[in-house]
């Protein structure tokens, strides 16, 4: 007799603009590298975002927020503006497309976004940095996701003493949320090269120092894990600098937003970039770096391989399926060796290919590595 397959489901929510293009091609590369390794993936496809008020009013329908509860792990494609709805400014704001993004983060209890930055050999030339700077880099930006300057209280708009308008935010972090999010980083360092460098400003915030004291006190539960704290403003420029020197980055909600978006820069662009959001206590979310991108939307352009590296994620990170996880990244790889490119991360000598023919390319490459 044969083992059963193993089974999971998967809530799938496309969501606006290429979110709709390259959503498909990840679903068929998990449903095809699942099927080698003996595993059925059910997607249960849902309705996020712009897609969503579209269709029921609301920018995060019920029926999403259970389907997405009851499955193994979440993936979502992009939520945003499209060529048809080219602004949401004469939406009141809790309709808006981006609130899909936000009431599902926080339905989920994810606290911990997850971005690694890592340069394929063969895009070495799509980069903005010299190659000297780029080659082999491979590190993981680990940012506070549910707590820090974004969601602190005080916050508002007032009047000083001198009767000038002033706008105020509050950085603050509880220990417990600290710790939370350093434990990732450290158990992340285990399954890597065993570093973290924890990005702060404790020079001057207070949170900072709560936060470079916790992350202190955590170091002493991992004497194998070598730590080192920089501040955020070297941070800025060790990541242009040298950029190697890196394994896991941990840091703040509003310092992860930046640093992520710089050393975005460092690889291929925002077509190549995948994200993870985890930490909650049932199924977790995986999502591209990218939005919705309107100006090439519904052209068969968009790159594909944020999505497709998001659900290598979601098998290594969600479901712990380490060998489906690696015959995708393996057939990701293949595809640049032969020489597959989408426009936005051409190199000379390239040859250009759309987002369906790109996704083609990689379940060639899945089938052939059989
Ligand atoms: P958001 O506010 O939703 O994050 P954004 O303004 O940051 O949106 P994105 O949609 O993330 O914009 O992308 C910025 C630009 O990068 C797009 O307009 C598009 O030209 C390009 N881009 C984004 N994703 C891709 C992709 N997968 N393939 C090719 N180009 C892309
Ligand atoms: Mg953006």
């Amino acid at each position: 007799a044969t083992t059963p397959n193993k089974k999971y489901t998967i809530a799938v929510l496309p969501g606006d603009g290429i979110g709709t293009e390259v959503t498909p091609v990840a679903v068929e590369a998990l449903r095809l590298a699942g099927s080698l390794e003996g595993i059925d993936f059910e997607f249960k496809e849902m309705l996020v975002g712009g897609a969503a008020y579209e269709a029921t009013g609301v920018p995060f329908p019920e029926e999403t927020l259970k389907a997405s509860l009851e499955s193994d792990a979440v993936y979502l494609g992009a939520v945003g503006i499209t060529k048809k709805m080219p602004s949401s400014d004469h939406l009141p704001k809790h309709l808006r497309p981006e609130v899909g993004l936000m009431r599902i983060r926080r339905a989920l209890g994810v606290y911990a976004n997850l971005r690694p930055i890592t340069v394929f050999p063969q895009l070495l030339e799509a980069s903005s940095l010299k190659r000297s700077v780029t080659e082999e880099v491979d590190f993981m930006i680990i940012r506070e996701l549910a707590g820090g300057l974004y969601y602190g209280k005080p916050r508002g708009f007032g009047i000083n003493e001198k009767g000038e308008e002033t706008g105020f935010c509050t950085e603050i972090y509880s220990s417990s949320e600290v710790d939370r999010v350093a434990r990732i980083a450290f158990d992340m360092a285990m399954e890597r090269r065993g570093k973290v460098c924890s990005v702060d400003k404790a020079t001057i915030l207070e949170s900072s120092r709560l936060w470079r004291k916790r992350v202190t006190i955590m170091s002493e539960e991992y004497p194998e894990v070598d730590l080192s704290h920089m501040l955020v403003d070297t941070s800025g420029m060790e990541l242009i600098r040298y950029p190697k020197q890196f394994d896991v980055l941990l840091t703040t909600n509003v310092f992860g937003d930046i640093l992520s978006d710089v050393s975005a820069m460092i690889t291929g662009g925002i077509g190549m970039l995948p994200s993870a959001c985890i930490g909650g206590p049932g199924p977790q979310l995986f999502e591209p770096v990218h939005g919705s991108a309107p100006d090439i939307e519904g052209e068969d352009v968009a790159n594909p391989l944020a999505a497709v590296l998001t659900a290598v994620m979601l098998l290594r990170y969600g479901l712990k399926e380490e060998a489906v996880a690696k015959r995708i990244e393996n057939a990701i790889f293949d595809t640049l060796n032969e020489g597959f490119r989408t426009r936005d991360i051409s190199t000379p000598g390239a040859k250009i290919v759309g987002c369906k023919k790109m996704g083609e390319e990689i379940l060639k490459s899945l089938y052939v590595r059989v």
